[in-house]
Parts: structure tokens; C-alpha cells; sequence
């Protein structure tokens, strides 16, 4: 189970083993920060301690920020796409709606006095329409690999496309929705299997292997993908 540690506004993951006798922290290379330490050190004094490393850390993430492409923004123009589960719809700018940002099923429709703040509005509306369709997901890949979360999750995950918190909690990143279902599935199913096995081992890949048999395609799939879509670095991992 990944286990999380929020501070300062940046998401470390916790990887506890027995073999580590000090804490340690990592930056990887997409950019997943990642603090190693034994079993049994407590939240709080890792909170402490990570705060001790801040300055650190975001020293190695802006480095890390001038050497790795930039994540694509969008414009916000009339004419541009924006895509949801893998379709591209056009936004159009109009002057008068009650609502900032709506979709009508062929288009997006921004009002043109939210465009300063129109990721805002996208993020919200992947979200809201979002949280029905992952947990729909959930529910058909739950019985494939035999584990259901206690609870489903959409979020801001940074570099990351899903994550396996405590107590049998899923995090999705709101920015999959842009993807076809079947990469999303892929990271669905990626972190049911995290229920069970919190390492990338072979008892891992075996349970990924049972609920979708080709889930090698759909992870390469995803890192192509994901380079053109908006808001996502291309270092975006699991
Ligand atoms: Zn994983």
C-alpha cells in the first residue's frame, strides 16, 4: 500500500522496509518524491523531519522542471480541443451562460469572463463527471482481480496517474479522464492490485495479468498518450 505524506504542499510516498535503518529521500526521475525509512518511524516524526529537507527538495524539482519538457497547457480559445475519455471536443467561447464551463455532449462551452480562471473550471468538471465513470470502472474491475477499495478518490496526484493510500483507499489523478476508458482501466486495475501487493513484484504483475491480459499495451499505451493531453508532465508514472 503506498502510503502518503503531504508537506509543504508536495506529495512524498513512504516506503517503509526493514532493511533501512535511517530515513532517506528521493526525487525520481519523474519526479516522485519518495521517502525511504524503517517500519515503525511515526507520521509525525517524518512530517518533521521532511520539513528539514524542503528547500532541498524543491531545489532538485526546479533543476528536474528546467531539464524535462513542459506539461502542455491549453489556451483557452475558441476552436481548441480538449479531450474526455480519449474524444477530442472543440471549445467554444461564449459571452453569456449561467454556468463558467458546461459541455453539451459535441462541445465545451466556457463562459468568456471565466477564461482567467478556466483551468479551474476544467479541473472541477473532470472531477465531478469523473468520480461517477472511475468508480464505475472500479465496480467492473473489482470482481476481475478479486479486491474492491474501501473508498475512490479523485484528485491532484502531481506526477502520478493513481495511488494506493491507507486503509484501502484509491487516488486517481482528475487528469486521466482525458484518456480512452481502456488506459484508464489499466491504472484502475494497476492500483486495485496495489491493495494486495504494494511493490512492482511478480505477484503483482500476476494479478494485472488475470483482470487485463494485455495490460503491457495499455502501459505503453499511456505513457504515449499522455504526452498529448493537457496539464500531464511527461514523466507521469504509478
Ligand atoms: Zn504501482
Amino acid at each position: 500500500m503506498n502510503e502518503m505524506l503531504e508537506v509543504g504542499g508536495l506529495v512524498f510516498a513512504i516506503r517503509r522496509s526493514a532493511r533501512r535503518r535511517t530515513l532517506g529521500l528521493t526525487v525520481d526521475r519523474g519526479g516522485e518524491l519518495v521517502i525511504h525509512c524503517p517500519p515503525s518511524v511515526a507520521e509525525d516524526e517524518l512530517t518533521h523531519w521532511t520539513r528539514s529537507k524542503l528547500l532541498w527538495v524543491q531545489g532538485k524539482l526546479a533543476l528536474k522542471a528546467e531539464l524535462t519538457p513542459t506539461v502542455r497547457e491549453p489556451e483557452y480559445v475558441s476552436g481548441e480541443n480538449f479531450s474526455y475519455l480519449g474524444r477530442h471536443y472543440r471549445l467554444m467561447l461564449i459571452s453569456q451562460q449561467s454556468e463558467a464551463l458546461c459541455f453539451d455532449g459535441q462541445r465545451f462551452l466556457l463562459r468568456k469572463d471565466a477564461v482567467a480562471a478556466a483551468a479551474t473550471h476544467f479541473r472541477r468538471w473532470y472531477i465531478e463527471q469523473g468520480q461517477a465513470r472511475i468508480a464505475g470502472r472500479v465496480e467492473w474491475l473489482s470482481p476481475r482481480t478479486g479486491l474492491s477499495p474501501s473508498d475512490v478518490r479523485l484528485r491532484d496526484l502531481g506526477f502520478r496517474w493513481g495511488s494506493c493510500g491507507r486503509h484501502g483507499v484509491l487516488f486517481f489523478n482528475w487528469k486521466l479522464l482525458q484518456l480512452p476508458l481502456r488506459l484508464i482501466d489499466y491504472v484502475v486495475a494497476h492500483e486495485l492490485a496495489h491493495l494486495r501487493e504494494p511493490h512492482h513484484g511478480p505477484a503483482f504483475w500476476n494479478i494485472l495479468g488475470r483482470a487485463l491480459p494485455d495490460w503491457n499495451e495499455r502501459k505503453q499505451e499511456l505513457r504515449m498518450q499522455a504526452r498529448h493531453i493537457y496539464w500531464c508532465h511527461p514523466g507521469m508514472s504509478q
